[in-house]
């Protein structure tokens, strides 16, 4: 579900028409819409009504400080990765006891940060850094409270790169080892067990993984419970797949991911914590852009854009499926013809879609990138010396731009050319 809909003829980015932001901030632009952040969150929320719980939203699907402030006006915690996000989240309003912390490579720095400034807890990924977190806590005087992640080796049948929870990833130590690990946690100084952390992978289509994992979560947390350990939270991951409207395809709804909770963990009394990102940001925006040129080639026509692969990196990168839908709305009987949707960039890899049917399209043309909204702005570079595109919110009938474009100028003036060169 989204708020992005034909009207009179015309894309509308909630009461916004989508060619008046384009004219407004030119192109490529990426376009958020406010009501579908809020209206995920809801879903979500909805899902786990009855248990005590708190989502805590992955930022780095994105982590526009406008974005982060309608999800704390939600009453959203965070699931930070670093200290740059964890940073973004406070200035947004999130209190630290709404902050969890995960990634492998936390710093002594990171953690001292995080400790002062306050926190939820840390998700903790190995033994070393539960080693290092314990003394950067006894050298501040404070108690660190971790969950250990656990790996429960299930196969979340997802794209290989954003699969974490086979015993061949890096993340989280192995379910098998568990006890040993909480065993030196409860040794260690200055840090509180408070209870388990599992992720196994982004874009899950199916819940027969969350159901594995999950109950192997709760045969963990009776054993560690035995042993004498507080459980009292589990945090739960994200991950849930969203639709990118590719034909037959239809990942789960929120309602039946938390049926699975509740199913699975939902008898242990613990407080279920989980970091959807993808499902909030996903279908919260667009990527607009505009075709340079149509090119027809031997064979087959190629629409060039004004967008390329350093914008949205996902099909480069994961063989990702856009839908990718023109502006203004085509004719229901209008034929359509097979284009390769492409960028200017200096790489075969600069492709969006291949031979996708699109209404006959020209130069000047506007076309829609769906879906767009997480693992989008964030992931993007400067490569081919493309400034950073600028991001708009929509909030009902009025629009800001919450990232504006650099100029090719602020973009250079960050090199130093060092005085030796400078003759
Ligand atoms: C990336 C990530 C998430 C969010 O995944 P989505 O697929 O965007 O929901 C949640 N938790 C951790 C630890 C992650 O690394």
């Amino acid at each position: 579900m989204d708020h992005f809909n034909y009207r009179d003829g015309q894309l509308f980015a909630e009461d916004v028409p989508v060619a008046e932001i384009a004219r407004a901030v030119g192109t490529p632009v990426y376009i958020y819409s406010t009501a579908t952040f809020a209206r995920h969150f809801q879903v979500f929320d909805e899902a786990l009504a009855g248990m005590d719980h708190l989502i805590c939203y992955a930022m780095k699907a994105n982590s526009n400080m406008a974005v982060l402030r309608v999800m704390a006006r939600l009453g959203a915690g965070m699931d930070v990765v670093s200290i740059g996000e964890y940073q973004r989240a406070r200035l947004a309003g999130v209190p630290g006891e709404k902050i969890v912390f995960s990634g492998v490579g936390k710093t002594a720095e990171e953690m001292r940060i995080a400790l002062e400034g306050g926190i939820r807890q840390f998700n903790v990924e190995s033994e070393p850094e539960m080693e290092r977190l314990s003394r950067v806590a006894t050298e501040l005087g404070k108690i660190a409270p971790i969950t250990v992640r656990v790996n429960p080796d299930v196969d979340a049948k997802t794209h290989a790169k954003i699969a974490t929870g086979k015993s061949e990833n890096k993340f989280g130590i192995p379910i098998s080892r568990a006890r040993e690990v909480y065993a030196r946690a409860a040794e260690l100084p200055s840090l509180q067990v408070v209870g388990i952390d599992v992720h196994i992978g982004s874009q899950l289509t199916d819940l027969d993984p969350y159901e594995m994992a999950f109950k192997k979560v709760a045969e963990l947390t009776e054993t560690l419970r035995a042993d004498g350990h507080t459980i009292k939270r589990l945090d739960l991951g994200g991950g849930l797949g969203i639709p990118y409207r590719r034909a037959n395809e239809a990942p789960p709804l929120p309602f039946d991911y938390g049926e699975v909770v509740r199913r699975t963990v939902g008898h242990l009394g613990c407080e279920i914590e989980i970091e959807p990102g993808r499902l909030i940001a996903g279908n919260a925006g667009l990527l607009v852009s505009e075709v340079i040129y149509l090119k027809e080639g031997e064979g087959r026509d190629f629409l060039i854009l004004d967008a390329a692969m350093n914008d949205l990196i996902r099909p480069a990168m994961y063989e990702a499926w856009h839908d990718i839908i023109p502006v203004i709305e085509p004719d229901v009987a209008a034929e359509q013809r097979p284009y390769d949707i492409v960028g200017p960039v200096c790489e075969s890899g600069d492709t969006f879609a291949k031979q996708r049917p699109l209404p006959a399209m020209g130069e000047g043309d506007l076309v829609a990138f769906r879906s767009a909204g997480a693992y989008g702005a964030v992931m993007s570079s400067e490569y081919n010396s493309r400034p950073l595109i600028p991001e708009v919110l929509v909030d009902g009938d009025r629009f800001a731009v919450i990232r504006p474009r650099p100029s090719v100028q602020e973009m250079i003036d960050r090199d130093v050319v060092p005085e030796w060169l400078a003759e």
